[in-house]
């Protein structure tokens, strides 16, 4: 690390001129927080804190002379640093680093959060995050183990390179040609991340060189790209491969997995654990419209993109408004003859103006040369869209307008994303009345302005609000009689999300079967990654673990990966071949889990999304803090479990005789 650090100095201040034009540019909060690192300077830290009001860098209102004075003061130390060839300073003690996270943000980080931003922002050479065995596994009992992860998306990836970091043989079966998943197969004209990329990638695997504060699909493909060839994981895939289903053998206690190839033969292969990192959006909701069918033109869902259709002067309408069509709508609207938008219920949109923004030159440069500047960017970006917002989405049952907003502060934001709505839609209040929903911010998930409204103002676009009735083979019709002729049709309508895991048929213990035991629309898991009665499956990215009040769902990956792992670690070490998850331990984390998510916004009667099933129950949406699930994710608890070992029946590990998962361990939050 001395050495790295010395090296990164050098480079740093090596060329003088682009160090400086580097900092001209550069985003004050990081920038200042290297500074108080390298220097331990308090004071300077003190000075310029006052002008900082949130964690978004186009937030601060530093006077200039003062950031002059952090951009010589930097200049200074970094070039002190390299002739007198220091060592790294030591990280920060934690109750100087809360005041540095306190000033860098313009508000309190209370000191709870402080080990989990360490552990995500990475100062060090450590992989925070990675598992590693508790012995040397050579000195284990003889163990064969083989693990097969279904999908190479970001959470199949992710478990792929920590089973190969601690060599746990592994195969991923993946259906597509390649990896990527939902950013592979969605490939529509504005395809983006709306979470800030910085954040929105591994934190093992951290990269400087994002052009787009928000990267468009092609940028993060290629990054997903360089990560699986920088572990080496396609010999570890077979690609083309759909898995059809997962049966557990209760006789050899292992799972038996069959898949489908390109050309429809089906074959089969057994192994210890399964990992599933199929997604939840993955298979497209096509909606019930009558005469859908009979539309003689191109049709088709926004996941499924035909790029052999040339929309230059067709008369386009496109179904729904959710984020899929925030993206591809208005980076359509310019090249169609005309666009007609079928909008069921409106969506919350707001402003974020790096959300166009390329990183600038300088700001790439720093991230790269700069020692510490991209942890302190993340740990920014971290906090700027992380749990911020999540205690404002709580009903406060004394509150009047309870049909609009929950409290003050959901109400607060209501009314300043109105004012912005008016603002873009040049105070068109006709309009404005349909765009903006009658629910509460956040009750569907918020999206980010893509210049959603100044598209409606243009002449060839028009939102219809009204119900459609049917579909003819050149038109769709409307309930009230109204016929609107369409030359192509775009279904921005979403996927089949509360049927977690479909069409894939697993089948567990005592005839248990995941569709039976969920239904269509009411997946249940412990910590949303087991399930009882199906030993030794995992679940990423499953039941009540999309994240809907902020943050990157790749953080809600690592957590889940590590957590699985260790579990797996657990297995191997100890010689169980079953582990599963107690169903006193399962119903008590889903009754609490319940309780939680119908106090907030998304269970709110007025809205309807795909975060609910039909019952109001939040099966798609955690419900948690990052910072309590994080908590309950850090360390796999054993006794939540029932193991064997072989030809033994499944028991309790330890003395633990209780059936409570000690309540500290569920968040009161
Ligand atoms: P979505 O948010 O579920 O939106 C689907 C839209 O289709 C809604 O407006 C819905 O109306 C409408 N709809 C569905 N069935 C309909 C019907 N029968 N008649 C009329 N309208 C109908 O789907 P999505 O936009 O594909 O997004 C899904 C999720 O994918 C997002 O929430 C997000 O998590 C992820 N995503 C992320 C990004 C990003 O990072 N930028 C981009 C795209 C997608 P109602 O609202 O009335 O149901």
């Amino acid at each position: 690390m001395a050495q790295d650090f010395q090296l990164a100095v050098r480079e740093a201040v090596h060329d003088e001129a682009a160090l400086k034009a580097a900092l001209a540019e550069a985003d004050i909060a990081p920038m200042l927080m290297v500074l108080v690192q390298l220097t331990g300077d308090l004071d300077i830290l003190e000075e310029v804190a006052p002008y900082i009001h949130g964690a978004w860098s186009f937030l601060q209102s530093v006077p200039e002379p003062l950031k002059q004075k952090v951009r010589d003061r930097l200049v200074a130390t970094l070039q002190d640093y390299a002739t007198s060839k220091q060592i790294a300073p030591p990280q920060p003690p934690a109750d100087v680093l809360q005041r540095m996270m306190s000033a860098g943000v313009g508000q309190p980080v209370p000191d709870e959060y402080i080990p989990l931003l360490l552990e995500e922002m990475r100062f060090g050479e450590e992989d925070t995050r990675a598992v590693r065995w508790h012995n040397d596994p050579a000195k284990l009992p003889p163990w064969d183990f083989k693990v097969i992860i279904i999908g190479a998306g970001f959470g199949g990836l992710c478990a792929a390179i920590r089973l190969k970091q601690l060599g746990i043989r592994f195969e991923v079966f993946e259906k597509n040609a390649s990896v990527g998943g939902t950013w592979l197969e969605n490939e529509y004209p504005g395809c983006a991340v709306d979470t800030p990329n910085h954040f929105y990638s591994y934190s093992f695997h951290v990269n400087n060189r994002w052009t787009q504060h928000f990267s468009r699909r092609d940028e993060i493909l290629a990054y997903i790209e360089d990560v699986t060839r920088t572990y080496d994981l396609r010999p570890h895939i077979r690609f083309g491969a759909e898995a059809t289903s997962a049966i557990f053998d209760e006789k050899t206690d292992r799972w038996q997995l069959t898949w489908r190839d390109a050309e429809g033969r089906e074959e089969s292969a057994a192994c210890n654990a399964v990992i599933s990192a199929v997604g939840q959006l993955n298979r497209a909701s096509i909606p019930k419209i009558t005469g859908l069918d009979n539309f003689s033109g191109p049709l088709f869902h926004t996941a499924r993109w035909d790029r052999t259709v040339d929309l230059k002067g067709k008369r386009v309408a496109m179904i729904g408004t959710g984020a899929s069509a925030m993206q591809a709508g208005p980076s359509i609207a310019s090249d169609v003859a005309h666009l007609r938008i079928f909008q069921r219920t409106p969506h919350w949109a707001m402003n974020n103006p790096n959300y166009h923004r390329a990183v600038s030159n300088s700001n790439r440069w720093a991230l790269e040369h700069i020692p510490y500047f991209s942890n302190w960017l993340r740990f920014q970006l971290f906090w700027a869209s992380s749990d911020g917002f999540h205690a404002s989405l709580h009903v406060d049952p004394s509150w009047t307008s309870s049909a609009v907003s929950l409290n003050e502060a959901n109400h607060k934001m209501r009314e300043l994303i109105v004012d912005y709505v008016r603002g873009e839609l040049g105070g068109d209040e006709e309009l404005l009345a349909k765009v903006i929903p009658s629910y509460p911010p956040y009750g569907k998930r918020m999206l980010r302005d893509n210049y959603w409204y100044r598209m409606l103002k243009r002449e060839n676009v028009a939102p219809e609000t009204d119900p459609i009735s049917h579909v003819t083979a050149e038109s769709i019709v409307m309930k009230d009689g109204t016929v609107h002729p369409a030359d192509v049709i775009i279904l921005a309508t979403g996927f089949q999300a509360s049927r977690m895991l479909w069409p894939l048929d697993i089948r567990g213990r005592d005839g248990h079967t995941i569709r039976d035991d969920w239904g269509d629309d009411d997946p249940r898991g412990y910590l949303g990654v087991t399930v009882p009665h199906y030993p030794n499956l995992f679940l990423i990215y499953g039941p009540n673990t999309n994240l809907a009040h902020g943050g990157s769902i790749i953080f809600h990956t690592e957590c889940q990966v590590r957590y699985i792992v260790q579990a797996l670690r657990e297995m191997i070490e100890r010689g169980y071949t079953t582990m599963e998850v107690r169903q006193d331990v399962h119903d008590q984390y889903n009754h609490r889990l319940d309780e939680k998510a119908q106090s907030m916004v998304w269970a709110h009667p007025g809205v309807t999304s795909w975060y609910k099933n039909d019952r109001n129950r939040i099966t798609v949406t955690s419900p948690w803090r990052l910072l309590d699930y994080w908590g309950m994710m850090r360390h796999f608890v054993p006794e939540d479990f029932l193991v064997a070992k072989p030809g033994q029946k499944p028991e309790m590990p330890g003395q633990r005789a209780d059936a409570v998962i000690s309540a500290d361990r569920l968040p009161v939050s």
